[in-house]
């Protein structure tokens, strides 16, 4: 029995789905407009543990996401410039070149953590999907919740009575937090109210990513995009909707906002919310400018699949903060799996050990208990009396839902040019050349990996402690 954190209802519930044996499941894509930066990739992490639990179940996951390529404004509000626009005057290239550019660097940085992508049909820019956007704003013209203001037409927050419902904010509340958009937007009746449609006036009059409709030349506010592609790729309503914790305050609870009040029925039913990747204990992000990419990880010598085991040892309603100490730890942690495998590469998987399977099963099933889970992998290892071949097939079936590629060492392990070096020193020793030997360890070392001799021959490790 799946029991999952639903932040609408604030509490841990037992899935029920829609359909029979199927799960439309909706995570909300990266604005393109910048690398994505290791924060941002601890909750695609969230959510690939999260389909794979349901996998694991049996069900068929249609996994849904957009890519924010128009109308995300810096703030996250109705202030502030386009972010794509922002980056396109960064690296002077069109907005969606600049989307096109980072939409692929964002994709194989998930490939690389091992991460399930949606089917490619089943990714959607915010640019190709103008018409449904259009279509839901007027249902909502239609049914008088939006209104036309100078720089916008408005969703008018004050007729839905359950706006804030997610965050459970009060809309005095909400008022008194966007009190600077009273003073920018003067056309707003309420201050929470937010852009549907921005018109092509005032600071974004010279907007470059712009289409016409019934309200004029214009482009998409940032949500409206997620309520019409989700609806579009998975029908509404769908089973869940994930994001990072961030955005329970304004981009849920407006998709929320935008889809129930256009069409009379709940956009999704279960809403989940990964916390915080924070470093020195406050938020990464974009714009505190303290962020690190993947990039930045496998410069140090890392790699990605070390830094999804760091987020694997965290639950993901807890914040996380980063540190290289806690990165190496990660590491040292996984390779005492990979060391395994390397030892049984020999050795037939034979039949899974049912006790440990039913205690894996209840960990993850309990709100997606990975850190519980992978501490039971462990006590696995370190189990005296289970035959090897049970703790090998015991371990590939955890690892469907760990993602760690535990079989594939050598890929998923070790960088190729400390490869190729480790191959050569290995030739060296066997041909008793120790002068070449010991010349190919230094190499070796100043790649940051170390390399031993040990009874079952020679092994490369990442060095700790960087
Ligand atoms: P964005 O590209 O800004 O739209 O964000 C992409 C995803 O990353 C969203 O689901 C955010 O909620 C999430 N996110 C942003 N910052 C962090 C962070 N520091 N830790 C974890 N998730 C984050
Ligand atoms: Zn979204």
């Amino acid at each position: 029995m799946l029991k999952l954190y639903n932040t609408l209802t604030k509490k841990i519930e037992e899935l029920k789905l829609i359909k029979d044996k199927e799960v439309g499941l909706y995570t909300c894509g990266p604005t393109v407009y910048n690398f994505a930066h290791i924060g941002n990739l601890r909750t695609y992490i969230f959510e690939d543990l999260l389909k794979r639990v349901l996998e694991y179940n049996g069900l068929k996951v249609n996994h849904a996401m957009n890519i924010t390529d128009v109308g995300h404004l810096v703030g996250d509000g109705d202030e502030g410039e386009d972010k794509l626009e922002v980056g396109a005057k960064r690296e002077g290239k069109n907005p969606l070149d600049i989307a096109k550019f980072y939409a692929e660097k964002f994709l194989s940085d998930l490939r690389d953590l091992n991460i399930e992508l949606p089917d490619p049909k089943m990714i959607l820019p915010a640019t190709q999907a103008i018409p449904e956007q259009i279509e839901i704003i007027k249902q909502l013209e239609a049914k008088g919740f939006a209104y036309k203001g100078e720089a916008a037409i408005y969703f008018n927050t004050s007729k839905l009575p359950d706006y804030g419902k997610l965050s459970g904010q009060k809309l005095s509340e909400k008022k008194s937090g966007a009190r600077d958009e009273v003073v920018q937007d003067p056309d707003k009746k309420t201050p929470a109210d937010f852009a549907l449609w921005f018109f092509l006036k005032g600071k974004y009059e010279n907007h470059i990513l712009h289409w016409p409709s019934p309200w004029g030349e214009g482009f998409p506010g940032w949500h409206i995009e997620c309520s019409a592609i989700s609806r579009k790729l998975l029908g509404q309503p769908f089973d869940i909707h994930t994001g990072g914790v961030d955005h329970i305050g304004t981009h849920h609870t407006n998709e929320i906002a935008q889809s129930e009040a256009a069409f009379g029925v709940p956009l999704a039913n279960v809403w989940m919310h990964g916390e915080f990747l924070l470093v020195n204990e406050g938020r990464m992000g974009k714009s505190e400018g303290n962020f690190i990419t993947l990039d930045t990880l496998k410069k140090e010598k890392f790699l990605p699949i070390d830094y999804r085991y760091m987020c694997l040892q965290a639950h993901y309603r807890s914040q996380l903060n980063f540190t290289w100490q806690s990165l190496g730890s990660a590491h040292t942690a996984l390779n005492r799996l990979f060391d395994f495998f390397d030892f049984v590469s020999d050795v037939v998987p034979g039949q899974i050990d049912k006790n440990f399977e039913k205690d894996f099963i209840a960990a993850i099933e309990d709100d997606l208990n990975v850190p519980k889970a992978l501490a039971i992998a462990h006590q696995l290892l370190n189990e005296n009396i289970i035959p090897l071949e049970v703790k090998k097939a015991s371990l590939i079936q955890f690892d469907k839902i760990f993602g760690l590629n535990l079989t594939q060492r050598t890929i998923a392990s070790i960088p190729p040019e400390v490869d190729k070096l480790a191959i050569e020193r290995k030739t060296a020793k066997d041909q008793k050349d120790f002068a070449k030997s010991d010349e190919l360890r230094k190499q070796i070392e100043a790649l940051g990996y170390e390399v031993m001799d040990t009874p079952e021959g020679q092994k490369v490790k990442k060095k700790i402690g960087i």
